[in-house]
């Protein structure tokens, strides 16, 4: 164990482990790594905890995947006490779950707010990580774990004349603590993605006229949100170990999952679709029939269900049609979830236009002007994503003991072992990382699966002796392997769409998938095979 060194008076500035990000990773690693005696610094670049959850808090951000699925399992005790007030959890409700983890388990005094994270340096020669943060901060560690989220850094709107716009304009991604005038505006959004479609029918509520300009088209679904009431909180703390390993395991709209789709009648099959669509909602629409994301076929009787629908819900045909997407399914780019998103285009005060066929010009100094005409506008508001997966290790500038960064280190395509550590780099543990699980279905309860593992191998490497922990790079060409077989046969890859799991080197054309698509149960067995083994796949030293 590290002994605890000061600098001045208080500063501690060398630590076991420091943590990069205090969202849901972050959080519960503070919490596991120091419950087991290790000395933690979490920095944090926001001003508070949350992760996501703190900075994308545009009008209707609200999670997609059901509250009492996507939290913490490790305490009983906490998952009896918060009272989900929602099937699907609102954007200042998971602010506040977050801040009450924190504080419930006294994990404030671990953690640095404001401080960005710059530069890592590995110092080979002392076996450390030095930690460099933009406010001038320097840390070191034995071990540094990323968990700054695969979709957290933004893309920055580059679009041509910006600089001169005199309105406003926000990102979803980083919208303002302060409040953003809505009512009266003429209002344009770029970016119909999975903020988008959330953020676009509140700010139709209230602007005098709000303009939609996309680029692709995207398929909602309703997620049939309700109030929670707390006796189904009370069911799941009732047998909660069993019902904590089938979260860790088989998420929860794959028990919605139907089989294969030769096995119903075409009455059948579109009464089942009716009943996800009106009764259970979200993201079980994706996997309701087997191999829905392998097969086109299948794919699309989903997917002309759900371009009836918009055809139902819309009006206007040609607005309808302009909604309906054809060159992806439903579930092969990610689902939008939310309630009344295609009813809002019957609304006198929104409009929309295909950016596709009638591309965006540039800004000017009072709106956006595409090739057939200019609008008008006060606020801008770009939805526009981010640069996934690896947009976060590259702004933290992690560089190894020879100076390389990760994704320098990584051309044409990524190599790590299991997602968590990748050849080179020592010590360096990426909570969530590439080629783990990134974003699935049951994406929350990998932030314990992953720190967990990563805790205990920790200590393991501490009872052995060993200084030093890496991937090895044979077990990442396996690994690698294993992770585009399962990729290789589905629906992003075999119709080339893109996709933010997907990275297409510039030079050759490959395409990679980021994420092991293969659920967490099956990610965790890896996992757990590799550990039972003495960490196989890893060089311990
Ligand atoms: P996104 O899904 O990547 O969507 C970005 C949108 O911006 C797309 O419509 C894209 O069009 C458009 N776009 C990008 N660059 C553009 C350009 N230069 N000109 C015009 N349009 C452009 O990003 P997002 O909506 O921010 O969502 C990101 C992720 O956040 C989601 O995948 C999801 O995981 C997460 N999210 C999660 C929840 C939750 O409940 N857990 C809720 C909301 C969001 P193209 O499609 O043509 O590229």
């Amino acid at each position: 164990m590290m002994e605890k060194e000061t600098t001045g008076a208080t500063e501690q500035t060398r630590f076991d482990v420091v943590i990069i990000g205090a969202g849901m990773g972050g959080i519960y690693g503070t919490y596991r790594f120091s419950r087991q005696g290790l000395s933690v610094l979490c920095l944090e670049s926001a001003e508070g905890v949350g992760g996501v959850w703190h900075l994308n808090r545009y009008p209707g951000a609200r999670v997609d995947i059901e509250s009492t699925e996507y939290c913490y399992w490790f305490s009983r005790e906490l998952f009896r006490e918060w009272k989900w007030s929602e099937r699907f959890a609102a954007q200042p409700e998971l602010e506040r779950y977050m801040n009450h983890v924190v504080d419930r388990f006294d994990l404030r005094k671990h953690m640095r707010f404001n401080h960005t994270v710059v530069a890592a340096q590995r110092l080979a020669r002392d076996n450390l990580w030095q930690v460099d943060t933009e406010n001038g901060k320097r840390f070191t560690c034995r071990f540094l774990v990323t968990a700054m989220g695969n979709l957290t850094a933004p893309r920055k709107p580059d679009f041509p004349g910006l600089e001169n716009f005199k309105g406003e304009w926000v990102q979803t991604s980083r919208w303002p603590k302060r409040p953003v005038a809505i009512k009266g505006r003429r209002i344009g959004v770029i970016g119909t993605g999975a903020s988008g479609v959330q953020v676009i029918p509140e700010l139709a509520k209230e602007a005098r006229h709000l303009t939609v300009f996309q680029r692709s088209p995207n398929y909602v679904v309703p997620p049939q949100n309700r109030p929670l009431d707390p006796a189904e909180i009370e069911a799941l703390v009732k047998d909660f170990e069993r019902n904590r390993h089938e979260a860790f395991t088989v998420s929860r709209i794959s028990k919605l999952a139907r089989g294969p789709i030769t096995q119903y009648t075409s009455e059948e099959v579109q009464r089942l679709l009716e009943e996800q669509w009106s009764v259970h909602g979200a993201h079980g629409m994706s996997i309701l029939f087997q191999n829905s994301q392998i097969d086109w076929g299948i794919n699309q009787v989903i997917s002309e269900f759900v371009r009836n629908k918009i055809r139902a819900i819309v009006k206007d045909p040609v607005t309808a049609e302009k909604l309906c997407p054809y060159k992806h399914g439903v579930g092969n780019r990610r689902l939008g979830v939310c309630t009344g998103y295609y009813e809002t285009y019957n609304r006198d005060n929104v409009s929309l236009v295909d950016i596709h066929n009638d591309p965006i010009v540039g800004i000017t100094e009072t709106g956006i002007q595409t090739q057939s005409g200019h609008h008008e506008l006060d606020l801008i508001v770009f939805s526009i994503g981010f640069r996934s997966f690896t947009g976060t290790l590259i702004d933290a500038n992690i560089q190894n003991e020879h100076g390389k960064g990760i994704t320098e280190h990584w051309k044409p395509g990524w190599k790590t072992m299991l997602g968590f550590m990748t050849s080179g780099f020592p010590n360096l543990f990426m909570a969530a990382g590439t080629g783990g699980i990134g974003f699935s279905a049951n994406a929350f309860p990998v932030n314990e699966q992953q720190m967990d593992w990563i805790g205990d191998c920790i200590a393991h490497m501490d009872r052995n002796g060993h200084k030093t922990i890496e991937a090895d790079p044979a077990a990442e060409a396996a690994w690698g392997k294993v992770v585009a077989d399962i990729a290789n046969r589905r629906l992003q890859m075999t119709r080339k769409l893109r996709d933010r799991n997907v990275h297409v080197d510039p030079e050759t054309g490959e395409r990679f998938c980021m994420t092991f698509m293969g659920g967490l149960g099956a990610y965790t067995e890896h996992c757990d095979k590799s550990a039972a083994n003495g960490y196989e796949g890893f060089i311990l030293r």
